[in-house]
């Protein structure tokens, strides 16, 4: 019993948290839901206390002004309410579900945006957000179903309020025959009895509702998870030539056709039909025992013709909101497990904001120390970095290589402050890294990432990375990152759109074309380090090599680290770290680890080598 108090109290706390996020997304929906209830739940019971109050004006002293003031006021007021009912309904409208979802997907987009980077790559993260947008979208559980059911609750709380206020006096006890049981307030008990039953049963199915519910879901989820990610991979731009090639269309059909298990919504929807069914019948049945008791009641002169009239009225009412309250509660109650992903998920801290000011950057003038720095990914078995010590000076190039996995790009994100060592620290000027303002840190950076990403918009504002570009800058740094030849040959230059998901004369580039646009817009950030990550992968040989032989007018004298495979490039580099299963295996010039005998450099030069005819050494 305590606990099952508890989880009932727990349960009333995370809803009254998703209240409370509900309300900061749409402000005055609440306020205007309960004033409309408000006024839904007074309008029919206000007509009933005039009917009422008219009734016995004409059963008593019949007085004329009475009844048409009575009359008019019912009229007037019933005429108010409906027109002040028509506004809040139409602003309920605006704010209502379409909004409220739109509105809940800035919240989420907003708080991915602003977590630190590990949550981004966490799989519990994606599996909240994937169950967070079944909940809204599917099935309108979660969040929006606090905007959809909330009403109707508030309006059976009003209506429940208002019928109590009427039928005060309904268990008057009478004194004209001693003994008569439909006189003694006793008799009311046949009306309440029922109406608690009522309720109970209905707790009872909302219980059952809940647990067929979860069991649902809980098969549901991974078939739904999976088919949303099937989805966005059958729209995505890249995958469109695999599915055609290697006839993936029915294996891909097949997990849409097992991702709804049609036949237990069918069992839950009879389910659900039987409880209306019951509630029904029983609410005809308390209507019955009403007629019967006010009515022996009345005939023996206890109730006046009005008053009789008005409980009748009050009764049923009274009746039908808590068979709406029950069942509405208990809407939202069986939701509460559905708000739990989106709550957890807005509860992931953002990227911590405190931290020293960045020093001052003199000449470029950073350095940065690895001390003895292993890293570890979250859920992984083994470190992906073990015990790196390296120095990177202010200028200074310096070249990551190694096999695939060895660990480079990792040490990178490391520098970035994408993830914080596991063991060891980095230090810039002395100081460890994460002491600085996270966000003044990442400013000095500029970034080609191997997966970058680049927007549908016109080409200068994919290089400005901005709506508001410097065109004169976005084109030289197009030039100088190679792609001043394929600029010129575009009839919209710096204004073509980039593919045609937005325009249709957008242009389709090439991957290393827009490699070359990555790396433009890396040098139009103009950060006093520069970070490359295979920026040639993509590029044809005379391009890379164009790109290598102008690298020193393009990075200048900036603070470069770049990861590449084809050795040839780290001869622009001063120094050269060779990584092997995570460590700094060789450390040094591309002169002397060629002449390292057995060294790792060596091994893979000459594997390279052999690739080209002249078998070229140095
Ligand atoms: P490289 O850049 O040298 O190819 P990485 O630094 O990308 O290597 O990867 C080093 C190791 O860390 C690999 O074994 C890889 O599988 C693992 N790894 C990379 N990214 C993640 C991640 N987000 N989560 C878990 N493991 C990762």
């Amino acid at each position: 019993m305590r606990k099952a108090f508890g989880a009932f109290c727990k349960n009333m706390s995370t809803l009254a948290q998703g209240y409370r996020l509900a309300a900061r997304s749409s402000p005055r929906y609440f306020f205007i839901a309960a004033a409309s209830s408000l006024i839904t739940a007074a309008q029919p019971l206000i007509v009933l206390f005039f009917s009422s109050a008219v009734i016995n004006e004409l059963a008593g002293s019949r007085d004329v002004q009475m009844i048409i003031r009575y009359a008019s006021l019912a009229v007037g007021i019933h005429f108010l309410l409906l027109w002040g009912n028509a506004a809040l309904q139409r602003i309920m409208k605006r704010d209502g579900w379409e909004i409220s979802l739109l509105r809940l997907l800035a919240t989420e987009a907003e708080q991915f945006m602003r977590m630190e980077f590990g949550h981004t790559e966490d799989s519990r993260v994606s599996e909240s957000l994937a169950s967070i947008d079944v909940n809204s979208r599917g099935t309108g559980l979660g969040l929006l179903n606090l905007f959809t059911k909330t009403p109707r609750f508030l309006e059976s709380f009003c209506s429940l309020a208002i019928a109590s206020i009427l039928l005060r006096g309904l268990f008057r006890a009478g004194n004209h025959t001693p003994g008569n049981f439909a006189e003694s307030p006793m008799a009311m008990l046949l009306v309440f009895i029922p109406l608690v039953l009522m309720i109970v049963l209905s707790f009872l199915f909302r219980a059952k509702e809940k647990k067929t519910l979860e069991r649902m879901f809980a098969h549901n989820a991974l078939l739904n998870n999976t088919a949303q990610y099937y989805n966005g991979y059958i729209h995505a731009d890249m995958a469109a030539k695999d599915i055609r090639f290697y006839n993936q269309k029915n294996a891909l059909m097949h997990i849409f056709t097992q991702s709804a298990s049609i036949g237990s919504w069918m069992r839950f929807f009879r389910f659900e039909g039987r409880v209306s069914g019951v509630q029904a019948a029983m609410l005809a049945l308390i209507g019955g025992g009403v007629y019967l008791v006010i009515g022996l009641r009345a005939l023996s002169g206890l109730y006046l013709p009005g008053d009789i009239a008005r409980y009748v009225g009050a009764v049923t009412a009274f009746a039908a909101a808590l068979g709406s309250l029950a069942s509405s509660a208990g809407e939202l109650y069986i939701n509460v497990p559905y708000l739990k992903p989106l709550l957890e998920y807005m509860a992931i801290p953002g990227a911590d904001q405190d931290g020293l000011k960045m020093p001052s950057e003199e000449n470029g003038a950073y350095v940065f120390e690895f001390i003895h720095v292993s890293f570890r990914y979250p859920g992984a078995d083994v470190n992906a970095l073990t015990d790196v010590h390296l120095q990177l000076n202010a200028g200074q190039r310096l070249a990551l290589v190694g096999r695939n996995g060895s660990g480079k790009t990792t040490l990178i994100k490391l520098l970035c402050r994408l993830y914080e060592p596991t063991e060891g620290e980095i230090r810039l000027n002395g100081v460890n890294i994460k002491a600085y303002n996270l966000t003044q840190y990442q400013r000095i950076f500029s970034v080609v990432f191997q997966d970058f990403t680049l927007f549908p918009l016109k080409l200068s504002e994919n290089i400005a990375a901005s709506a508001a570009p410097d065109t004169k800058r976005a084109a030289s740094d197009a030039v100088r990152a190679g792609f001043g030849g394929r600029l010129e040959a575009m009839p919209h230059g710096l204004d073509t759109y980039l593919g045609k998901a937005f325009e249709k004369t957008g242009e389709t580039l090439s991957g290393g074309e827009l490699q070359k646009i990555a790396l433009a817009r890396a040098l139009y950030k103009d950060a006093p380090v520069m970070i490359l990550d295979e920026p040639t992968a993509a590029l044809d040989p005379i391009a890379e090599h164009e790109i290598y032989t102008s690298f020193d007018h393009t990075i200048g004298h900036k603070t470069a680290v770049f990861i590449s495979h084809r050795l040839s490039s780290c001869r622009f580099c001063h120094r050269i770290a060779v990584f092997d299963e995570g460590k700094v295996a060789q450390y040094g010039t591309h002169a002397s680890l060629l002449d390292e005998d057995g060294g790792l450099y060596r091994a893979l030069w000459y594997a390279q080598a052999e690739h080209y005819t002249d078998g070229e050494g140095n």
